[in-house]
C-alpha cells in the first residue's frame, strides 16, 4: 500500500516536473509579441545605412505601418495612443506643456530604457516634429515638439492614454500672450539698484494670475518667460503669431536719460495701415484703465512700430511702458506687491472694454 502512494507520488512529481520543463519551452512565446517587435525594429533599422537605433518619430511611424501589416484591430479617435508600463495606470502619467518652447512632456512612471521597444505607440504624427525618450529612476520622460504651440486633450483609458494635440483655439475661446520683457543677461533699465527685468516679470506674472482669475477656462494665457530668462525676440513674436494670439501684450517700465521728472504710463501700439483691429483705440483703451486704476499720468498712446516685437506681430500687439523707474517716485511704487496687483486689475478691465468695444 505505502509502496502504491509512493509510486504516485513519484509519477505526479515527474509529470509536474515534464510540465513545468515544458512550458518554460514556450514560455518565451508569451513575452515574443513586444520582443519581435524589437527585433523587426532592430532590422529595419539595421538595414538602413549608418542607422542602428530609429528615433522616438520614425518608431512611431514604424508602428503605425507594423500594425497595419498585422491587421491589428486598433481604433481610436485620438492622435496617439501611448501604452503605459506594465502595473500602471494612464491617470498617473503627468503631462507638462511648454508653449514657448512648443514642447509637451510626458512622463511615465515605471518606463524604463527599453520602453519604446516594449510598448509600442501609435498614432498619426501630424503636428509633430520629434519625439524623443530617456528614461532614469524608474520612470520615462517622453519629449514631443510640434510645430507650434499647441494644447492637449488626454483620455486615460487605463492600460493606454490617449493623447490629442489641438490648437489653443481649439481649447480656449481667446488667448493671450503676457511677454515680459528683458530677462537673463538683458536687465534693461537700471536705476538704483533695480533692474527693469525684474519689475517686468512682477508685473507679469501678476497680470496672469489676474487674467485666469477674472475670466477662467475660456481665456488661455501663455507667457513667454515666467523665470529669469531672455528668450530670443523672435521666440517671443512667434508665440504670439504661431498661436494666433488675440492679444499679445509686452510689458515694460520705462526710464528716462535726463529727464528725472517724466512719469506715467505709456503704451505703445503698431501704426502701420492694413490692420483688422483699431491699434489706438485698444491702446487708448489700456492706458485709460491702466492709469484709471494706478492714479499715474496718462502719458496716451504712442506710435511704436521700430520695436522689434511691435512691428513683426501679426496679431494685436501692445507695449506697456507701466511707470518710469528714472523717477524717484515711480520706481518706489512700481516695487510694491499692491501697485502691481492694482496694474493686474487694469489689464484685465483693459481686456474687458477691448473684447466688448472692438470685439477683440
Ligand atoms: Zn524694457
Amino acid at each position: 500500500m505505502e509502496d502504491k502512494i509512493v509510486r504516485i507520488c513519484t509519477l505526479v512529481t515527474f509529470g509536474l516536473l515534464i510540465f513545468v520543463c515544458t512550458s518554460f519551452f514556450y514560455l518565451p512565446s508569451l513575452h515574443t509579441y513586444e520582443e519581435s517587435v524589437r527585433q523587426e525594429y532592430l532590422r529595419e533599422a539595421a538595414a538602413r545605412e549608418n542607422i542602428t537605433e530609429l528615433s522616438g518619430l520614425e518608431l512611431l511611424q514604424y508602428n503605425n505601418t507594423v500594425s497595419e501589416i498585422r491587421e491589428e484591430e486598433v481604433f481610436f479617435d485620438e492622435q496617439l495612443r501611448i501604452a503605459m508600463p506594465f502595473g500602471h495606470d494612464a491617470s498617473e502619467a503627468l503631462i507638462v506643456n511648454d508653449p514657448i518652447h512648443k514642447t509637451i512632456e510626458l512622463t511615465l512612471p515605471g518606463a524604463e530604457e527599453n520602453y519604446m521597444y516594449r510598448y509600442p505607440m501609435l498614432g498619426t504624427p501630424e503636428s509633430i516634429l520629434d519625439l524623443t525618450y530617456e528614461s532614469a529612476n524608474d520612470r520615462g520622460t517622453l519629449d514631443i515638439t510640434t510645430d507650434k504651440p499647441m494644447e492637449y486633450r488626454r483620455r486615460d483609458g487605463g492600460e493606454y492614454l490617449y493623447l490629442d494635440l489641438i490648437t489653443p483655439h481649439e481649447k480656449y475661446d481667446y488667448v493671450i500672450v503676457v511677454d515680459a520683457g528683458h530677462g537673463g543677461t538683458s536687465s534693461g533699465a537700471v536705476r538704483e539698484e533695480v533692474l527693469e527685468k525684474d519689475l517686468n516679470l512682477a508685473f507679469s506674472e501678476k497680470a496672469i494670475l489676474a487674467l485666469k482669475n477674472r475670466f477662467g477656462d475660456r481665456l488661455g494665457v501663455y507667457y513667454t518667460r515666467n523665470g529669469d530668462e531672455n528668450p530670443s525676440f523672435e521666440e517671443r513674436v512667434a508665440l504670439a503669431n504661431e498661436s494666433e494670439a488675440d492679444l499679445f501684450l509686452s510689458i515694460h517700465n520705462n526710464a528716462a536719460k535726463r529727464n528725472d521728472k517724466a512719469s506715467g504710463t505709456t503704451v505703445l501700439y503698431k501704426s502701420a495701415a492694413g490692420l483688422d483691429y483699431d491699434a489706438k483705440a485698444l491702446a487708448e483703451i489700456f492706458s485709460e484703465e491702466l492709469t484709471a486704476v494706478l492714479g499715474s499720468e496718462n502719458r496716451g498712446a504712442t506710435a511704436g512700430d521700430e520695436i522689434y516685437v511691435i512691428h513683426h506681430s501679426d496679431v494685436p500687439v501692445l507695449l506697456l511702458e507701466i511707470g518710469f523707474m528714472s523717477n524717484h517716485n515711480d520706481l518706489q511704487k512700481l516695487q510694491k506687491e499692491e501697485y502691481q496687483d492694482l496694474a493686474a486689475e487694469g489689464i484685465c478691465n483693459a481686456v474687458a472694454r477691448a473684447a466688448a468695444d472692438l470685439e477683440l
